[in-house]
């Protein structure tokens, strides 16, 4: 254990068991340790670094956007959120937005905004119908929102409004709707959860229902938005238009941001009903708005969707060699391997050897979650290492 690991094991609250590795630069698909290992990073800061480690108009934008300002009130009118809100929404099928600091937060601001349109419209409907197997983050209400009673059961009593039901089951989401509810929030593709893809059908049922019975549908697109699963946002794949829709991880390639999209009609908030102190700023802001007009100038949802693809058909062939590989799913670059065994640490940990990062989804199953510029090299010496680990587990 090296002198900064010893530091963070007294200093540090124990929420994370952490992989044995401090980093400390990044290039692209690459990261360099304290030892200057070299490492192809599959993890992608948890699907943020869409653009890979510092990539040049990210870093211009953000130190062009510090000697210029960094934060202000929001009583003020700031040039780069607007800007921001303008591409977001000339290229998204919302009209308004709200800018926030990370996903629990944007998914919080949501779950109020739909309470207001259950208070304005549904009188006084307040529930939101959400799928198990989802991830919504870790504050109170998201914990409450998240169908994982892993995440819930520590939390006791959790905050009401919330009601969970089975993934991929449209009669579920019918038989729990009453005269209380006022959306439904689903991701479009379970990320966190198991990297869990809908049923063909399964969205555009929804989506009827919900117009059916004039309540909302909110996607969480924090970690299926801009570009992860092939298309700028993931809605775009399935035929429908969310009323709602929440955005993090990839928006600002690491700089902490959130953001909540809505269509007019449920765009209800009124000044004083909902704020954030940093949400919105300047920094945050003109790196979110160099990060998504790369993404759109370039295809980078194109080329998610590519490799994505090329990962698949090479975890395919994977399997085909290894019988212990049970599954391989995903879409564009949000991609699962499941073993039938619980062997995902250990095949981390050797992956992790021989110089590739990889999450742990599960006790069996591995996720890989790179930055969306990646070729068809980067996937070949991924899969390269991942067959050399795999024959020798
Ligand atoms: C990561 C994630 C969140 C939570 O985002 P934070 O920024 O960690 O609060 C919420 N929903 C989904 C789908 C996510 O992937």
């Amino acid at each position: 254990m090296s002198i900064w690991q010893e530091l963070e094991h007294k200093y540090f609250m124990n929420t994370v068991e952490r992989v044995p590795v401090t980093l400390v630069r990044g290039q692209g698909a690459r990261v360099w340790d304290e030892d200057g290992r070299e490492y192809l990073d599959f993890v992608g800061g948890w699907g943020v670094n869409s653009l890979g480690h510092c990539a040049p108009v990210v870093a211009e934008a953000v130190v062009e956007q510090v000697h210029t300002l960094i934060q202000t009130s929001n009583q003020f009118y700031t040039i780069p959120q607007i800007r921001l809100a303008e591409l977001l929404l000339q290229n998204s099928c919302l009209d308004k937005v709200f800018f926030c600091n990370s996903g629990a937060e944007a998914n919080e601001g949501a779950a109020k905004l739909a309470r207001r349109y259950g208070e304005r419209y549904l009188g006084g409907a307040y529930e939101i119908i959400t799928a198990a197997g989802s991830f919504h983050g870790r504050t109170l209400a998201m914990v409450a929102a998240t169908g994982q009673p892993k995440f819930q059961q520590l939390y006791i009593p959790l905050p009401s409004g919330f009601v969970n039901v089975e993934y991929n089951n449209i009669e579920a989401i019918k038989t729990a709707t009453t005269g209380q509810t006022c959306a439904v929030m689903l991701e479009p593709v379970q990320g966190e959860g198991g990297v869990n893809l809908p049923d063909e059908s399964y969205l555009m049922a929804v989506r009827a229902w919900c117009y059916q019975k004039g309540i909302l549908l909110i996607l969480d697109e924090i970690q299926t938005g801009l570009g992860r699963i092939g298309t700028l946002f993931g809605y775009e794949q399935y035929g429908i238009e969310p009323d709602i829709m929440t955005l993090a991880k990839g928006l600002a390639s690491g700089v902490p941001i959130g953001a909540i999209l809505a269509k007019d009609r449920a765009s209800v908030f009124v000044p004083g009903e909902h704020g954030s102190t940093f949400g919105g700023n300047p920094l945050a802001c003109a790196t979110g708005y160099a990060t998504l007009k790369f993404v759109i100038d370039n295809d980078i949802a194109g080329n998610a969707n590519r490799v994505g693809q090329y990962l698949i058909d090479g975890l395919k062939n994977l399997r085909d060699k290894f019988q212990f590989i049970t599954d391989v799913r995903g879409r564009g670059l949000l991609v699962a391997v499941e073993f039938s065994q619980d062997i995902a640490q250990s095949v981390l940990m050797a992956c992790l050897a021989r110089g590739l990062l990889v999450n742990r989804l599960k006790p069996n199953a591995l996720r890989f979650m790179p930055p969306l510029i990646i070729g068809e090299g980067e996937v070949d010496e991924a899969l390269a290492i991942l067959d050399k680990t795999l024959s020798n587990i």
